[in-house]
């Protein structure tokens, strides 16, 4: 589908959103959440069902996109809907209900295990919104998804702490929730989700917001935290504007991640929502306290906590160089279908993806000479040669063109806007932004940290430390990823443990 296509398909197609009436309370954040996420990327949207949350998601979504085409109440007769209600629907009409830490689509498992009336989790409501989003999408794209599209309904159940089958026995958070001070590493598409989802949890305490960075034009599709009017804005001041008068204050940290913010004597949780392998790495060498992590890739999203260095993977070991994965220039390179040699001469030379390589920037390697096609690098950019691959208009990758390569896969690929997907036998890649892949991992993130911070909670967690979801292949996967530790990463260190160890306790004097 090239991007003209996906631009009239989408014009096409009718999207509404609805609210069973007297939604509960609880699950409004989540309805404004599908909002959001629907008025970033479908033109034509309309509201319906419970009229005054109904009215207020029109509001949200005109701030977002005021060209876009919104309605009141206009729902009968669109393509594809999604209803907050906890009754199946169709295969066109995907229903999302949150029970307790449940999340249940097109009204939960056959037989219902479990009570649909019990009391909401905030967090499990805004799951449900993002899982919903994304059944939508499976059905409006479900011919170019092949087998992945949706095409019937998908009645399932998944506990959002137990990450198995939807369950009663968990219970809610403990109203009284609070952490005196944690960190959020990365204010992007998934750390503002986590803001968004940690804002109605009714957790209170202190988060220190850490990001260098400034609100980018294509930033704006993913961002639930942004308006429209929000480029150029710090996006920690994002953080302060969302949670200013609840009952979590924020200290703003624009710069980047640095031990130096980790004192000796404390072990604070950091929620770690970085883009780059090199990045993790740098935040668990700081040794700080327990991580809670959240990433997406091209085909799935994922999610890992990691509080036991030493004995369990630490973040770094999902990420260290050796572990058993493409490098980076070549998960770069195969995501682009570009050469991994070329790939390379751009990370390492820092040169712009919308210029050519300077013959000098062409790395030797050693055992391997550089293909016959490198002349061509030295004339051509990669951003040119990616578009035609990608059979993109060439004027949609402008926006990168000053940037470096490994932006455009982060937000290009991880971010999904360009989707590989398989027509018949032949690749092709189609512009999509999957807005809903980081707004679940955020809430997933929020999830995670809820879920280890409260007693109750904790031991309920699964053993597995890693999560993931893929949500271009519908409900009713298996969630917990078995994870062991990587040999030679720096939790390996007998230096890193012993220092560790020596905070920890420092740690402990401290809360006597
Ligand atoms: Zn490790």
């Amino acid at each position: 589908m090239t991007d003209s296509e996906l631009h009239d398909h989408l014009e096409s197609t009718s999207i509404t959103l609805f609210a069973e009436p007297g939604l509960p309370a609880e699950m409004h954040a989540g309805f404004l959440l599908a909002a959001d996420l629907f008025g970033r990327f479908y033109p034509r949207v309309s509201l319906d069902g419970d009229k005054a949350l109904a009215s207020q998601a029109l509001a949200r979504i005109m701030a977002i996109n005021p060209s876009l085409e919104a309605t009141l109440g206009q729902g009968e007769g669109s393509d594809y809907a999604l209803r907050f209600s906890p009754r199946a629907s169709s295969a066109r009409q995907v229903s999302v209900w949150a029970s307790g830490w449940n999340v249940l689509i097109d009204g939960g498992p056959s037989p219902l295990v479990v009570d649909p009336k019990q009391p909401p989790s905030p967090l499990a409501a805004c799951a449900a919104a993002t899982i919903g989003v994304g059944e939508v999408f499976r059905g409006v794209f479900e011919q170019e998804l092949g087998d992945r599209g949706r095409r019937a309904l998908t009645p399932e159940g998944l506990n959002l702490v137990t990450l198995g089958r939807a369950t009663d026995s968990v219970p809610l958070a403990s109203p009284d929730l609070f952490i005196e001070r944690f960190y959020l590493v990365g204010a992007g598409a998934i750390g503002q989700a986590a803001i968004y989802a940690l804002k109605h949890s009714g957790l209170r305490g202190a988060i220190c917001a850490v990001d260098p960075e400034s609100v980018e034009l294509s930033n704006l599709q993913r961002y639930v935290l942004t308006r429209d009017a929000d480029i150029g804005v710090k996006k920690t001041a994002l953080v302060v504007r969302e949670l200013s008068g609840t009952g979590l204050s924020v200290v703003p940290v624009d710069a980047p991640w640095s031990g130096a913010l980790v004192q000796f004597d404390e072990q604070r949780p950091v929620l770690v929502a970085l883009d780059s392998a090199e990045d993790r790495i740098a935040v668990q060498a700081s040794l700080p306290g327990p991580i809670y992590n959240a990433y997406t890739q091209p085909r799935d999203l994922g999610w890992s906590r990691h509080e036991r260095f030493g004995e369990e993977a630490c973040l770094a070991c999902l990420y260290w160089p050796t572990h058993a994965r493409p490098n980076r220039h070549e998960q770069i390179a195969e995501a682009l279908k570009q050469s991994p040699h070329r790939v390379l001469a751009y990370l390492l030379s820092g040169t712009s993806a919308g210029q050519p390589l300077l013959p000098q920037a062409i790395p030797v390697i050693a055992g391997q000479e550089a293909p016959l096609e490198a002349e061509g690098w030295t004339e051509r950019s990669i951003l040119d040669d990616v578009a035609e691959t990608a059979e993109v208009e060439r004027a949609k990758l402008e926006p990168w063109s000053e940037r470096p390569l490994a932006d455009l896969y982060q937000d290009g690929i991880c971010g999904g806007a360009l989707l590989e997907s398989r027509i018949g036998e032949v690749p092709r890649d189609v512009l999509v932004p999957l807005a809903h892949q980081s707004a679940l991992a955020g809430v997933m993130l929020a999830a995670q940290f809820i879920a280890s911070s409260d007693p109750a909670l904790r031991p309920l967690r699964p053993s597995e430390v890693e999560g993931r979801f893929d949500v271009l292949s519908g409900p009713g996967q298996i969630l917990p990823v078995p994870r062991g530790r990587s040999e030679a990463c720096l939790c390996a260190d007998a230096d890193f443990v012993a220092a560790h160890q020596a905070k920890e306790q420092g740690d402990a004097r401290v809360d006597e």
